[in-house]
C-alpha cells in the first residue's frame, strides 16, 4: 500500500516523450504487459531500444517492473533490440 503524499506540483513542462499521469495498464485492464508482444513494448523503449525511465512513462512501480521484465525477455528472443544502431 502507498501512502498518499499530498503534493501539489503542477505539472506544466513538457516531456519529450508520451506523458501520461497514470499508469496505463492500470488505467487499461485489456492491455496486457506481454513480452510476445513488441507493440506494447515499444510505448515504453526509446528508439535507441533503452527502457524510458517511470518518470517520463508514467508507469507505476509494479507494472514498471513488469515491463522491464518483458523487455528484457524479448531483447533475449530477439524481439527487441538492445540498441539501434543509428546509419
Ligand atoms: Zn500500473
Amino acid at each position: 500500500m502507498k501512502k498518499q503524499t499530498e503534493k501539489a506540483t503542477p505539472e506544466r513542462k513538457k516531456k519529450p516523450f508520451l506523458r501520461r499521469k497514470v499508469c496505463r495498464f492500470c488505467t487499461d485492464k485489456k492491455l496486457d504487459i506481454d513480452y510476445k508482444n513488441p507493440r506494447v513494448l515499444r510505448y515504453f523503449i526509446t528508439e535507441r531500444g533503452k527502457i524510458i525511465p517511470r518518470r517520463i512513462s508514467g508507469n507505476c512501480a509494479k507494472h514498471q517492473r513488469q515491463i522491464t521484465v518483458a523487455v528484457k525477455r524479448a531483447r533475449n528472443i530477439a524481439i527487441l533490440p538492445f540498441t539501434t544502431a543509428v546509419h
